[in-house]
């Protein structure tokens, strides 16, 4: 019998599973109303694609391992790179309306670390939202798919082998029911939300792992999480984006004097990699001179057409782009760390699958090339949908899971600031110890809540990486280590590790 394939996450990853698995049945469960609290919606920049000439899927998977530093799997990278090109044509199929040139070939634009001009985009900055809107249109029309909206995951099953089983759902009504299944996905997104100055949908508190971890399933390289080095500063959370894309077209990076913030830092000026420009943002805003993004000159008049959506969001506060620069900082964009799998999505624990950002498959290494997620989402969604075919049977006996208790607002705050604080752009030993005792305190005051366990994976493995690589930057370490080494971690090391933490004197 062909059993439904369980997905938890409706944005371009969980949508692209589904869609790949027809005729396979599909429960596809969503939180929050299709089409909302995806970080898919939200992605301006678009698709990273080796289609133009000059340019290969070598190429394109070279400077992805450049970005890595060291950590990225060259067969993920190969696999994005030779793949996304058929996985583009299937959303021209769709209906996406990508920007294209007079013979009809996708124009593309350039973004920081990639060697050639290959973001595919669509209406400038809005390649997420026409995306998500064909893939929902079709999901909604498609007759193998069931859709849960509004039904929020909030446990997995565990299964007497040590596997899934299936979820625990809570619906709109506080509800709650259990969804058997053979075969289980998380395809919840990123970890953004655990950040107070972050541009990822607020619900994106890293639940996929700590869902996973609590059955038994390995985490891996958490410590990786990306700045985006141009969220704009008005005071807005989450905070809004101004696209790589301004800066493929010219936009410059300056203080609040007028000069140049990369001159003195790289030769690759605006288009360094995203690290070493958001700390150069940061380092600006700290000694008090202030960072700015001017795409005054390069932009300019065609910004409500070039870039809509930043448009939008600097004239909604009252700042006009075209006359004046945009005041930027530093904010949590993307996990590159996440639910271990392999390149077809498989986790360590049997029936359970991870895909798109709440998975690390290797791809990302220490950093993300930009734009490199929206493809991941199509390509290793695919290869999961193709993996998932061969599996049969009936859902694992299940075990019965007593469910997390849920973290309130005002400490979710304080865990929020405590991030910013002390695993942002910088990150110190002494910092991430005194974090390390914030977590246990809000775990003493409030249980062994989701964002609390899904934060201290993220920072314990952040306190044991001594060495700056990628995204993870250590000023008391700020040497690489010579010899590249990933984060593997499960449940019971991070319970070791609380042990030892309570057992050391204060
Ligand atoms: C502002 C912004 C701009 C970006 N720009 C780009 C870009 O130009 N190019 C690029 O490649 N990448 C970009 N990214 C990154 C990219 O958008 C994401 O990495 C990618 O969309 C993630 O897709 P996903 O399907 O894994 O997760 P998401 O799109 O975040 O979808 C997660 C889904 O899971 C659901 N969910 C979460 N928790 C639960 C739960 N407990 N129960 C049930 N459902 C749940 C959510 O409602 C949602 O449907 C950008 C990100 C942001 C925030």
């Amino acid at each position: 019998m062909n059993r439904p394939v369980l997905i938890l996450g409706a944005g371009i990853a969980g949508l692209w599973t589904a869609l790949k698995l027809a005729p396979r049945p599909v429960i596809l469960v969503t939180g929050s109303p299709l089409g909302t609290g995806a970080a898919t919606g939200w992605a301006q920049g678009g698709i990273a694609a080796a289609l133009g000439e000059g340019d290969s899927p070598a190429l394109h998977a070279s400077d992805t391992l450049a970005a890595g530093d060291g950590l990225s799997d060259p067969h993920a990278a190969r696999l994005l790179a030779s793949g996304i090109a058929s996985e583009v044509k299937a959303l021209r199929a769709l209906g996406v309306p990508f920007d294209i040139d007079d013979e009809g070939r996708i124009t593309q634009g350039l973004e920081a670390a990639h060697s050639r001009a290959r973001i595919a985009h669509v209406t400038g900055d809005r390649a997420g939202a026409a995306i998500l809107a064909a893939l929902i249109e079709t999901v909604r029309t498609a007759d193998h798919v069931t859709l849960l909206e509004g039904w929020r995951a909030v446990a997995l099953v565990p299964s007497r082998i040590g596997g899934c089983a299936g979820a625990h759902l809570r619906g709109p009504a506080g509800e709650t029911r259990i969804i058997a299944a053979r075969d289980t996905v998380l395809a919840m997104g990123g970890a953004g939300g655990l950040w107070q100055v972050s541009t990822s949908p607020s619900g994106a508190l890293g639940q996929a792992m700590a869902m996973a971890a609590r059955i038994g399933a390995e985490i891996a390289d958490p410590e990786f999480v990306q700045s985006h080095p141009t969220a704009i500063d008005i005071g807005l959370d989450p905070a809004p984006l101004a696209t790589e894309a301004l800066r493929g077209e010219g936009a410059k990076l300056i203080d609040g004097q007028g000069r140049r913030l990369m001159e003195s830092i790289s030769d690759a000026l605006d288009l360094a990699p995203r690290d070493i420009v958001a700390r150069a943002v940061h380092a600006a805003r700290q000694s008090g001179r202030g960072a700015f993004l001017d795409a005054r000159e390069a932009v300019g008049d065609h910004f409500p057409n070039r870039f809509p959506t930043v448009f939008a969001a600097c004239m909604a506060a009252g700042l006009d782009p075209r006359i004046t620069p945009i005041p930027i900082a530093p904010a949590a964009h993307y996990h590159m760390g996440g639910v271990a799998t392999d390149t077809e999505g498989r986790t360590t624990l049997p029936g359970l699958w991870a895909v798109g950002e709440c998975a690390a498959n290797g791809l990302h290494g220490a950093n993300r090339l930009a734009s490199n997620s929206l493809a991941e989402g199509l390509v290793f969604g695919a290869r999961t949908a193709n993996a998932l075919q061969s599996t049969s049977g009936k859902p694992q006996v299940a075990l019965n899971v007593d469910l997390p208790p849920a973290l309130p607002a005002l400490a979710l705050t304080r865990l929020r600031q405590a991030m910013s604080a002390e695993c942002g752009v910088e990150r110190t030993g002494a910092g991430l110890e005194r974090l390390l005792g914030i977590l246990d305190a809000l775990t003493a005051r409030y249980g062994d809540t989701d964002p609390v366990l899904a934060a201290r994976f993220i920072v314990n493995a952040a306190a044991n990486r001594q060495e700056s690589r990628g995204a993870h930057w250590r000023l008391d370490h700020p040497a690489r280590s010579e010899t590249p080494r990933h984060t593997r971690l499960a449940l019971e090391d991070i319970e070791a590790d609380v042990l030892a933490t309570q057992a050391r004197p204060a």
